[in-house]
């Protein structure tokens, strides 16, 4: 009985055999992992499962190829499947989340993705006519048969094999506009293994056909078949670094870790001493749809010997350096994973804490000598380094600050804080400001008076900003300033200014008390087409106020809010003629400058009908 491929799976497969993708020859590669995954599953559970019994030797992939019959074979003895598993794995598309065919109806995009990252088992109908997969799951006793000729459907039926794990049946298309025949040669297989499949830890055999000299003869020669082991075996993390090109550690990356982008840069060491290792890891271009979620796993590949003992082995990384991908591999380890020895912890131990500092030394340079790159990787990358800081208690923050980049008000792009802090030599703080946008920033009251000082000033539109700058207290012996808290009154802050606010300080106390903040004022540190503005006191800024309101759980956090009047401005002569003439009318006044000041911070206002109706009163006098 015929059964129905998921809609998505249709889709897809219709791709495939309708691609006018032109590098078909990526089947064998997707075929062959396939195969190599399977029989990382065997082994891995053989590590951690006593019952089974496999021997080391006997892995690997077999290849071979029946011309007569127009059939490709690729054998395994890995895990194998069951029924269920040929049902669910291969009659709907890889759940690996990567295709978006709800907005994909580009055919081009469609290509990027049939090259840049693989389909999988799919691909196999872009050379094949027929696909077969004849599968025993190790363990099992039965045997099952999944068929199918493409879009129409599959069936599943029970057969006989002898041996565990997967045999892929494929029967080569008839050429037609263009050569399939070509996959039924023994050199073209051989060079599509090399070229694409030559890091893969298990040997894939395959008949070769070579010639000899007959026996007793001098000229006449025979042909005969030998097994040959078409890979080098030796993967590429254990390669030398200068006899690989960085095509090579691309493909492999992106073979590897299923990302369709170019990694940023890969960082390949080969350390000997009291423990030895081999690593490669990337620094990735951009975030997965899941970085940011509960459900990304860090870690690395961890091998023993070239022989997977863990998929993800997150003690190898530190949450702030997560993003990295890659693999360590080291003859230190013991298979046993189960079993966490001492010994096995120190070696992981003191491999990470190498690892670490090869990617903080390798994002110090990308930083320093290719801005382009640095700025791509911060842009998806640069949240995680600052919720680095503050986390554990900013245990590791000493590590971290170097990497960070804020947008500079005078620079108009990101900069890190010791080049703010090279170029300000004579700055007792660091300047910031907070806002949604830089472009809203930039309209700050506080922040334009000190841009018309020629002021440098950081830029934070991201939700912790403040936060990291809270953890770091200081850097090179400069303190972080908001540039909206109170304290930061113009440098020349006048006694002119105390004794105005002296002398006034009943007016002030009484609006004060009608719109309830900490303190009302005047300032001289506006320029003079601004009334007014909001500040803080104490630790709790207006932006961090903002922020805990956002939080699922409302912690009642508010920030010790100052009303400052600007004392050149015409409302400051206004109020004070007020408080003699008609202290109602001042208390309304009040109100309209607090809800401004609120508005200008993107504060909310309490009661927004009653200011409406104040400012029309106003209006209608
Ligand atoms: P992916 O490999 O990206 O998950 P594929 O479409 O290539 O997607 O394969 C789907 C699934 O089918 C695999 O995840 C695996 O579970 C199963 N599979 C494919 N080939 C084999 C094989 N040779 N042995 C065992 N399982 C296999």
């Amino acid at each position: 009985m015929k059964k129905q491929f998921k809609t998505e799976s249709k889709r897809l497969m219709d791709l495939m055999i309708n691609s006018i993708y032109t590098n078909k020859e990526i089947f064998l590669r997707e075929i062959i992992s396939n195969a190599s995954d399977a029989i990382d599953k065997l082994h891995y559970k053989s590590l951690t499962d006593k019952k089974i019994k496999i021997n080391k030797e006997d892995l690997c992939i077999n290849v071979s190829i029946d011309k007569d019959a127009r059939r490709l074979i690729i054998s395994d003895n890995g895990i194998g499947m069951t029924k269920e598993e040929l049902e669910s794995n291969l009659g709907t598309i890889a759940k690996s989340g990567s295709f978006d065919f709800k907005n994909n109806n580009e055919k081009k995009e469609d290509i990027d993705i049939i090259g840049q990252f693989g389909v999988g088992f799919y691909s196999a109908f872009m050379v094949a006519s027929n696909v077969r997969v004849v599968s025993k799951a190790y363990g099992s006793n039965e045997a099952y048969e999944w068929e199918s000729e493409g879009i129409e459907g599959y069936s599943i039926n029970e057969t006989d094999k002898d041996t565990y794990g997967t045999d892929v049946i494929l029967t080569i298309r008839e050429d037609a506009e263009e050569e399939y025949s070509k996959y039924l040669e023994e050199y073209e297989i051989r060079r599509l293994i090399k070229k694409y499949s030559d890091y893969i830890t298990y040997p894939i055999k395959m008949e070769v056909t070579k010639s000899r000299l007959k026996e007793g003869s001098k000229d006449e020669y025979e042909e005969y078949t030998e097994e040959e082991i078409i890979n080098s075996l030796v993967p590429i993390w254990k390669r030398n670094k200068n006899d690989i090109t960085d095509s090579e550690y691309d493909t492999f990356y992106s073979d590897k870790f299923f990302d369709y982008e170019k990694p940023l840069r890969h960082i390949h060491t080969a350390a000997e001493g009291t423990i030895s290792y081999n690593s490669l890891i990337y620094i990735p271009s951009h975030a997965s749809f899941d970085y940011y979620s509960k459900e990304y796993e860090k870690g690395l590949q961890l091998y023993s010997n070239g022989v997977l003992i863990m998929e993800k082995c997150a003690d190898l990384v530190p949450d702030y350096f997560s993003f990295v991908k890659g693999v360590v591999d080291s003859p230190d380890l013991t298979l046993n994973i189960s079993r966490e020895t001492l010994q096995q912890n120190r070696v992981l131990k003191t491999i990470g804490n190498a690892i670490e500092k090869k990617i903080k030394k390798e994002l110090t340079d990308m930083r320093d000598n290719n801005e382009d790159d640095y700025l791509k990787f911060y842009k998806d990358f640069g949240m995680q380094l600052k919720i680095g800081v503050y986390s554990d208690y900013g245990m590791n923050k000493d590590k971290i600050q170097d990497l960070l980049m804020f947008y500079s008000s005078t620079k108009k792009k990101l900069v890190s804080l010791s080049d703010y802090c090279s170029r300000n030599k004579d700055y007792k703080d660091i300047y910031y400001a907070c806002g949604e946008t830089t472009d809203k920033i930039d309209l700050l009251p506080q922040v334009e008076s000190l841009k018309a000082k020629d002021k440098e000033i950081l830029y934070c539109t991201d939700y912790v900003d403040e936060f990291v700058f809270k953890t770091l207290m200081k850097f090179e012996d400069k303190e972080f300033k908001n540039v909206c808290s109170d304290n930061i009154d113009s440098e020349e802050s006048s006694k002119e200014l105390d004794k105005l606010n002296k002398k006034s300080k009943d007016m002030l106390n009484l609006l004060k008390d009608e719109i309830s903040v900490s303190e009302v004022k005047f300032t001289n540190k506006l320029s003079s087409n601004h009334a007014v503005c909001l500040s803080n006191k104490g630790d709790v800024s207006i932006e961090m106020e903002k922020v805990m309101k956002e939080m699922p759980i409302d912690n009642g956090v508010e920030a010790e809010k100052v009303l400052e009047i600007n004392e050149n401005h015409p409302i400051a002569d206004k109020l004070k003629e007020l408080y003699k003439t008609d202290k109602e009318e001042l208390k309304e006044y009040g109100k309209i400058l607090y809800a401004q000041a609120r508005l200008i911070e993107g504060l909310p206002i309490d009661n927004p009908t009653e200011i409406s109706n104040l400012i029309c009163d106003l209006m209608a006098k």
